[in-house]
């Protein structure tokens, strides 16, 4: 016998017809000799239509009302499923958030879990019911027992962290698709369920798979190593297995987390390289990579930022025990490529700041660049991806970099776990298809410029994505400078310059330059870490279909590049073929 958390989303209980279908489900788990908590969203579209409902009443409903008007959603939907349970002879009851005990912040539309009491639920279990419970919604730990809302998608999170709150042996998430797939199946038919995907890649494929299965799950299977699947609701297939490293040990009143990054990491065992001025066109990334992968070098960090001219720089690192090597395979490639520079640096350190917390929240990266700036550290390196942000500093700096990163997140030194790296070394390939890039030009090489930077668009409150800083520095009337890039969304450039128009002035920048039109592909996968050629594969097939890479960054898990908006939806094919993904 088994404990068992279903959760079934709006589409698996849109109609009376369905209720019945999912109900039938659930008694033949039951009937299996399970004990099952039931976890449902809202009707079909009802959140949405509350939503609209609210916006024809007033311009500006106030949270709390809001929260108490979209709660009722998940209200209807509990008391469908537990009637159509019972109609089958099966013993039930439904529960709100608030009699289920789910304690969460007082922050309304966006309220974290605190704690969930697992003897409320536990009296009803034993006594042989199956609980159905509204997801989606908790009350505020506070005297007035507000009810709150998690945030639209919430109910993955409440069917998660009931799964983590009772111990509970699985966690299964019921919805329309059958899993997770290795793309996007509306741009690439070939696109397959993949039977495994660990928590990690889950999180850096947040723009393919956010939508199926709520990243602020993923985090809590994660830490508290829940067993997690996503299944069909309509089929009997086994969907896609969400496997965590393990069962930590965490107390288990913090259900959620309120903290953005979860660790620091530190790597400083690295050599730098950078060929710069190479030329900007289609197959250079790829030639310098593929002699890598052919000498057996592991590259961990790719940096390439806007082009200058028509020339790019092309910054890597690897471990120092490859330095002799790489050194004389850095000026071969760079006299292939047509006489670019070399830059060797064998002593650099890559600082990261990990979490699934940042994803959506601006403020995180500034706070690391702050803090590293005020410690009068020189950031040489900025590498993002939805989880982390990397930094390459001098090796010596390294300890004081982590101390300072710490103490500001509040967190401790970490090891950096990329998980199993069993299986392909790719599991899945995103396309971002609507992006803008601005890359601000001449910002001076020193510490604190770049937080600086990111606090203002931070308090702007503008999100933005990818970070990039690379190794170009320009040397005008005496003064080192570095261009830094970043992407974010297009309708938020005009405020990005609005909100950086006064640092740029007292940092004495370059101008920004503006591409309104840019396109992200990542692939992502856990078994790329310990793998020479990953990289240099995607570079090839990119530049087999005559795709110019714009920029590159790259995390231990992640190879993201920024490509002409034109061609995105050719780079995803083109990569998902590559790799042999269908
Ligand atoms: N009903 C809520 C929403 O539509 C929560 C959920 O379905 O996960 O966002
Ligand atoms: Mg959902």
């Amino acid at each position: 016998m088994a404990l068992i958390v279903q959760k079934y989303g709006g589409t698996s209980v849109g109609t009376p017809e369905r209720i019945q279908a999912v109900a039938e489900r659930i008694v033949q788990t039951s009937q299996e000799g399970h004990q099952v908590v039931v976890v449902v969203s809202a009707m079909g579209k009802t959140t949405d239509s509350l939503v609209a409902l609210s916006k024809a009443v007033t311009d500006t409903p106030p949270r709390r009302e809001m929260d108490m008007l979209l709660s009722t959603g998940e209200q209807v939907s509990i008391a469908l499923v537990s009637m159509a349970i019972q109609s089958l002879g099966q013993p039930a009851v439904s529960l709100t958030g608030g009699q289920v005990g789910i304690l969460t912040e007082a922050e309304h539309g966006r309220a974290r879990i605190l704690h969930i009491d697992p003897n409320r639920l536990m009296h009803h279990i034993k006594a042989g019911r199956v609980v159905v419970v509204a997801g989606f919604q908790g009350v505020s730990s506070s005297r007035d027992l507000e009810i709150t809302t998690l945030g639209r998608g919430g109910s993955d999170t409440s069917a998660v962290a009931l799964a983590a709150a009772l111990g509970a042996d699985l966690c299964e998430i019921y919805t329309d698709v059958p899993g997770i797939l290795t793309t996007d199946p509306r741009l690439v038919p070939e696109a397959r369920v993949l039977n495994a995907i660990t928590c990690e890649e889950m999180l850096e494929l947040a723009s393919l798979g956010a939508k199926v299965l709520h990243p602020r799950a993923v985090e809590i299977a994660r830490n508290f190593g829940v067993p997690l699947v996503v299944r069909s609701s309509w089929t009997d297939e086994p969907g896609t297995e969400v496997r965590s490293p393990g069962p930590r040990t965490i107390p288990r009143q913090d259900i959620e987390m309120s903290r953005l990054v979860d660790g620091v990491e530190v790597d400083d065992q690295q050599v730098k390289v950078a060929l710069r001025h190479v030329a900007d066109r289609p197959g250079v990334a790829a030639h310098l990579f593929r002699a890598l992968a052919k000498a057996n070098i592991n590259v961990d960090l790719i940096i390439q930022s806007i082009h200058a001219g028509n020339t790019n720089d092309i910054a890597f690192t690897v471990h120092r025990r490859d330095l002799a090597r790489v050194t004389p395979l850095a000026h071969q490639v760079a006299t292939e490529l047509g006489g670019a520079e070399v830059d060797i640096d064998p002593q650099v350190a890559k600082v990261s700041i990990v979490g699934a917390g940042m994803i959506g929240r601006p403020g995180v990266a500034s706070t690391m660049f702050s803090a590293l700036g005020d410690a009068g550290i020189n950031i040489q390196l900025i590498s993002t991806s939805e989880i982390k942000v990397s930094c390459i500093i001098i090796a010596p700096d390294a300890p004081r970099a982590v101390g300072v990163l710490c103490q500001s997140f509040g967190v401790s030194c970490v090891a950096s776990t990329p998980g199993e790296t069993d299986g392909a070394p790719v599991r899945g390939v995103a396309l971002d298809p609507r992006q803008a890039q601005m890359a601000i030009l001449q910002v001076p090489d020193r510490p604190g410029a770049a937080g600086r930077l990111f606090l203002a668009l931070a308090q702007a409150r503008i999100s933005v994505d990818m970070i990039i800083q690379s190794q170009r520095t320009t040397v005008t009337a005496g003064r080192v400078t570095r261009d830094i890039a970043f992407t974010l969304h297009e309708e938020d450039v005009p405020a990005a310059q609005q909100a950086l128009e006064p640092v740029l002035q007292t940092l004495d920048c370059g101008p920004v330059v503006v591409n309104p039109s840019i396109a992200k592909v990542s692939i992502v996968g856990t078994g790329m870490v310990e793998k020479p050629g990953v990289a240099a594969q995607l570079f090839e097939a990119l530049a087999a279909a005559d795709i110019n890479i714009q920029m590159i960054a790259t995390s231990e898990i992640k190879v993201s590049c920024l490509v002409g908006a034109d061609r995105g939806v050719a780079a995803l094919q083109h990569i998902h073929q590559a790799f042999a993904l269908e």
